[in-house]
C-alpha cells in the first residue's frame, strides 16, 4: 500500500508498536482510569506530517480482535460484515446477549481514530469483567461494535475511502452518463491528494430507505438528500444494521465516533474542548405534514438521541473531560449522514466529535481523547442497561455548554 504522502510511519515507530498491544488496555472498567492529563492550550487547524504511530492500524485492529476472542472465552464474536472497496475485512465484534442493541462505528473518516482505541478498551471489558456492571450491560444489551468501518481510508490516514466513480458505475450501470455523486472526493481535501486516488466521503452516503438502489436522477444529489449507497463500505453498515433489525426488532442506539476542527472551544469556560456530541441534523419544520420528512415523524427518535447524548455528555464530564453540544443550526439537514439516517427509522443516534485530526494534532493528547470516548460510551452503556436514560429530560440539551461561535464554521467535519 503506498503511505500517504502526507505522513509516514518510521522503524521506530514499527519496533515500538511490537509491544504487546494488551499492555495498552485496561482490564479494569475502561472509564475508571487514572485522571484526565491537561489538555496544553494550543492549536492549529494547519495540515502537516505529524506523529500517528500510536493510533491502532489495520492489522494491530485485527490482532487485538483475535485475542479479544480468546482472552473473553468467546464472549467477544468476531464477524466479518463485509469487505472494503480494496478488499479489506470490515469487522464486528460483539457482545452481550441483551434485546437493546447498540451499535458504534469508527474511522468513517480514517483520519479520525481514537474512537477504534476506545472500542477496543470497552470490547475488553465487557468480555472479560466479571463485576455486575458488565455482566447488567450484557444481559440489557448487545454491544455491536465496528472498529474500522473505512479501513482503505483508515489505512491511507485519510477521511475518504478508496473508490472512484468508474468503479461505482461498473457497480450501477444505470448511473453510466451522470456526474460523480457530490460527496465524491478528487481534489486536496485535508492535506490529502485525492486526484491520482479518490473517494467519497462515507458519511453522506446514507438512505433511510434501507432497501434503495441508486437511481441516476437521484445523482449527484446534494447534502439536503438522502444517499445512495454507492460505496461497499456503507452498504456493509446498512447490512449489519439490517441483520440485528432483523434478530432483534430494532436497533436501539448507534453511535459514530469522530473527530473535527484543532481549536474548537466549550462557550462556558472557552476551554478546549474534548468531545463535542450531537442528536442528528434534520430540521424540525421538514417532518411537518406535506415536507420532506413528514413520512417519518413518527418514527423519527429525536428524543431518545437527545438523551443519550446527554447521558454522554455527563459520562464524560463527571471524568474529568471536557464535552460541549457540537453546532446544530437549525437550518442544517444532512439526511445522508449514517446518523441521519438511522434516526429516522428509529434509532436513537449520537455523534461523537473528538477535537483534532490527524493532519492537525497527529497522536497528540490521543490518550486523554480515548478515555474522554470511552466515558461517554461507558456511561451511555450503563444508562441504555438500567433504562435511566429514558428518565432524562430531552430539553435541558440545549442548556449544556455549546462550541464557541467563532469557531462553528471550522467545527462542522463530521
Ligand atoms: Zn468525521
Amino acid at each position: 500500500m503506498r503511505p500517504s504522502p502526507r505522513r509516514h510511519r518510521t522503524a521506530l515507530a514499527a519496533s515500538l508498536l511490537a509491544a504487546p498491544l494488551a499492555l495498552t488496555l485496561t482490564a479494569a472498567p475502561p472509564a475508571s482510569a487514572s485522571p484526565a492529563p491537561a489538555a496544553p492550550q494550543q492549536c492549529s487547524d494547519e495540515p502537516r506530517d505529524l506523529p500517528t504511530w500510536k493510533f491502532i492500524d489495520y492489522d494491530e485492529m485485527r490482532a487485538e480482535l483475535a485475542r479479544l476472542e480468546r482472552v473473553s472465552h468467546g464472549r467477544v464474536e468476531v464477524k466479518v460484515a463485509g469487505k472494503s472497496n480494496r478488499g479489506r475485512s470490515i469487522h464486528t465484534a460483539t457482545v452481550g446477549t441483551g434485546p437493546k442493541v447498540f451499535i458504534v462505528t469508527s474511522e468513517i473518516h480514517g483520519n479520525e481514530k481514537t474512537g477504534t482505541t476506545a472500542l477496543l478498551r470497552i470490547l475488553n471489558w465487557l468480555g472479560t469483567s466479571g463485576s455486575p456492571e458488565a455482566a447488567r450491560i450484557r444481559k440489557e444489551i448487545t454491544f455491536v461494535a465496528v472498529p474500522k468501518i473505512n479501513p482503505d481510508g483508515a489505512e491511507l490516514d485519510r477521511r475518504g475511502n478508496d473508490n472512484s466513480w468508474a468503479e461505482v458505475q461498473r457497480d450501477f450501470p444505470q448511473l453510466a452518463g451522470r456526474p460523480p455523486a457530490w460527496n465524491y472526493l478528487n481534489t486536496r481535501l485535508q492535506g490529502d491528494d485525492y486526484t491520482t486516488r479518490p473517494g467519497f466521503d462515507l458519511n453522506r452516503d446514507f438512505n433511510p430507505d434501507l432497501d434503495y438502489r441508486p437511481k441516476p436522477e437521484d445523482v449527484p444529489g446534494d447534502g439536503s438528500r438522502p444517499g445512495w449507497f454507492l460505496n461497499p463500505e456503507s452498504q456493509t453498515l446498512r447490512d449489519i444494521y439490517k441483520y440485528w433489525t432483523a434478530r432483534k426488532g430494532k436497533v436501539h442506539t448507534y453511535v459514530d465516533l469522530h473527530h473535527q476542527g484543532a481549536c474548537v472551544r466549550e462557550d462556558a469556560q472557552n476551554r478546549l474542548l474534548d468531545v463535542a456530541v450531537d442528536y442528528p441534523p434534520l430540521p424540525d419544520r421538514f417532518f411537518e405534514p406535506g415536507q420532506k420528512y413528514a413520512p417519518y415523524a413518527r418514527t423519527y427518535a429525536k428524543t431518545l438521541s437527545k438523551q443519550l447524548a446527554i447521558s454522554a455528555f455527563r459520562g464524560i464530564e463527571e471524568r474529568g473531560y471536557i464535552p460541549a453540544r457540537y453546532p446544530h443550526p437549525p437550518t442544517r439537514d444532512l439526511p445522508g449522514q449514517a446518523r441521519s439516517s438511522f434516526g429516522l427509522i428509529g434509532t436513537g443516534t449520537v455523534l461523537f466529535e473528538v477535537r483534532g485530526q490527524t493532519q492537525t494534532m497527529g497522536h497528540y493528547q490521543s490518550e486523554r481523547f480515548i478515555r474522554a470516548v470511552t466515558a461517554g460510551l461507558t456511561a451511555m452503556l450503563r444508562d441504555v442497561a438500567s433504562g435511566e436514560v429514558g428518565t432524562i429530560d430531552p430539553d435541558t440539551f440545549e442548556q449544556l455548554p455549546g462550541t464557541a461561535e467563532e469557531q462553528s464554521t471550522a467545527a462542522l467535519e463530521d
